[in-house]
């Protein structure tokens, strides 16, 4: 399927309450479908153009922190311009956007604190890197996600959540495949997405996962596929 189709179905195939539409972007950028909402995270510079008009109804965009593989300011200015969502960012992010969007489409987000936009309700939690990053826990409906970026590890269990974003290594230093594992276990996910790592590691994951959380799917994220995942199992495959 060519890129093109993906991003059609992406936004054209139906769903249903306890299905997401996912579209791994690589690095940590993914974008998410509900029946209700659609939402992006650190698309860093994965969004050209032509796939940039394709984007339909986006309810939100999202980014843990401001290095180069999470965030770039002109392809968030071309997805703002072309959907005018609202866009929540870690600090320094939200720093650089300013000026570029409207102040009453841009927040800043502080670890702790939760935001709601529509329906979508945020937890951001402070995770650790080089430098700040945000973790984010998404609800939306009765779905909850959670996005680690491509943090090292912190404690999560307050955070169960349907899905989970786990980074597990490359180019990250500080994500690891045991990180992503132990944040997994106390997130208790239906369903785990392997982002930001290399192959090897996120085959490491999935074997670690396979053995110690075997009610979990895992789903070793391909760029540029678009996947349909239930709360319970992944019933799709595009
Ligand atoms: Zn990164």
């Amino acid at each position: 399927m060519s890129k093109v189709d993906a991003f059609r179905k992406l936004f054209a195939s139906p769903l249903e309450k306890d299905e997401v539409n996912l579209m791994y972007l690589g690095y940590s950028g993914v974008i998410v479908r509900t029946s209700r909402r659609v939402i992006i995270i650190d698309p860093a510079d994965l969004l050209k153009d032509d796939e940039v008009k394709t984007l339909k109804g986006v309810d939100l965009l999202l980014f843990t922190h401001s290095h180069w593989d999470h965030y770039k300011s002109d392809v968030t200015l071309n997805i703002f311009k072309a959907t005018k969502t609202p866009i929540l960012a870690e600090p320094m992010v939200a720093n650089d956007l300013k000026g570029k969007v409207p102040a009453d489409k841009l927040i800043a987000a502080t670890p702790g604190k939760a935001y709601t936009f529509n329906e979508i309700s945020v937890n951001t939690v402070q995770g650790i890197h080089r430098g700040p990053i945000n973790l984010y826990q998404i609800k939306i409906g009765e779905l909850s996600m959670f996005h680690a970026g491509d943090s090292g590890y912190v404690q999560v269990k307050d955070y169960p959540s349907d899905f989970a974003f786990l980074p597990t290594g490359s180019p990250s230093p500080t994500a690891s495949p045991e990180y992503a594992l132990k944040m997994a276990m106390e997130l208790k996910p239906s369903v785990a997405v392997a982002i930001h790592g290399s192959a090897d590691q996120s085959k490491e994951f999935e074997a670690k996962m396979k053995e110690k959380m075997p009610k979990t799917s895992v789903i070793i994220a391909e760029p540029y596929a678009t996947k349909t995942v239930t709360r319970t199992n992944p019933v799709n495959e595009f």
